[in-house]
């Protein structure tokens, strides 16, 4: 689906979350914002004015590209959903790149939005007791810790199951654990979702190795078509010659024709002519047998 948006930004870092939800679906911005913190967008390729990107959706894997033109945000992915203005997936995949630019943002320094200046420390109240600046670490917790860092780091190592965490309650010592546990499963994570790519690279090289195939079939009955139309145009080429010759034959049969009603006709007038003369030698064979009779009756 395709659609285009009218957008004066001048750079897609500038669209914060709040600005696209104002402007999609309400359902369509909730399921991206899943897809986005769910980590199921990847940006292939961007820059300030144009994004790339991949979404795995609930029904596959979808790719999009994003850009900025002539005032407009054109966006455009290969599902097949009306959402409108934009589908979830490029709603996933802008919210995505807003959340990968922001770190680089931040550390240019303050930017012109108020909002993403970072918030004012809170100030410091007598009545609250002070902040120790010494952690709150006690060395059974972390002697804990160690133990269970070496089997866990052995287990990343190896790919296996770390094994379970010690129970050394709230501190520092337990966000450590949280932190590490934390980062091991967004690894997992990381590497099912590079599974579930590489199964739908699998997947899509195989459409392609059937289309290929089809592709070859069709070019195969294309020049199958080609040779019979070749052979009917030798045909015709002959049909073609013989009608010439039985055209001059009927115009040769016709002077024939012609040339016959003339001799007919002549024949008739010899004929006529034959008549005159029989008619003539009678009249001479009567007029002979009279004279002959004549000096006898004498
Ligand atoms: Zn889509």
């Amino acid at each position: 689906m395709r659609y285009k948006i009218a957008c004066s930004a001048e750079r897609l870092g500038l669209l914060d979350p709040p600005m696209i939800e104002s402007v999609v679906a309400a359902n369509a911005f909730q399921i991206g914002r899943q897809y986005m913190t769910e980590n199921r967008v990847r940006i292939v390729d961007a820059d300030e004015t144009q994004i790339s990107a991949a979404v795995i959706g609930h029904s596959g894997l979808y790719e999009q590209t994003i850009k900025l033109k002539d005032g407009h945000l054109v966006s455009k992915c290969s599902c097949t959903l009306s959402e409108e203005p934009m589908c979830r997936h490029c709603i996933a995949a802008l919210l995505e790149y807003h959340r990968w630019t922001q770190p680089r943002q931040s550390q240019k320094g303050k930017t012109s939005h108020a909002t993403t200046a970072p918030p004012e420390p809170a100030p410091m109240n007598d009545a609250q007791p002070k902040p120790s600046s010494v952690p709150d670490i006690k060395l059974s917790d972390v002697m804990q810790f160690v133990a269970w860092l070496e089997p866990a780091m052995k287990a990343i190592e190896n790919g296996g199951e770390i094994p379970a965490p010690p129970d050394v309650g709230p501190g520092t010592v337990g966000a450590w654990i949280a932190n590490l546990t934390n980062l091991e499963l967004r690894r997992r994570e990381n590497q099912q979702t590079l599974l579930d790519l590489q199964a739908e690279m699998r997947d899509r090289e195989a459409y392609l190795d059937r289309l290929s195939q089809q592709l070859q079939a069709s070019i195969a009955e294309a020049k199958a078509a080609q040779s019979a139309l070749h052979t009917l145009q030798r045909e015709t080429a002959r049909y073609q010659t013989t009608l010439a010759q039985a055209a001059a034959l009927v115009e040769e049969v016709m002077g024939q024709e012609a040339e016959i009603r003339t001799a007919a006709r002549e024949l008739l007038n010899k004929a006529a002519h034959l008549d005159a003369l029989t008619d003539s030698f009678h009249e001479l064979t009567d007029s002979l047998h009279l004279s002959l009779k004549q000096p006898s009756t004498k």
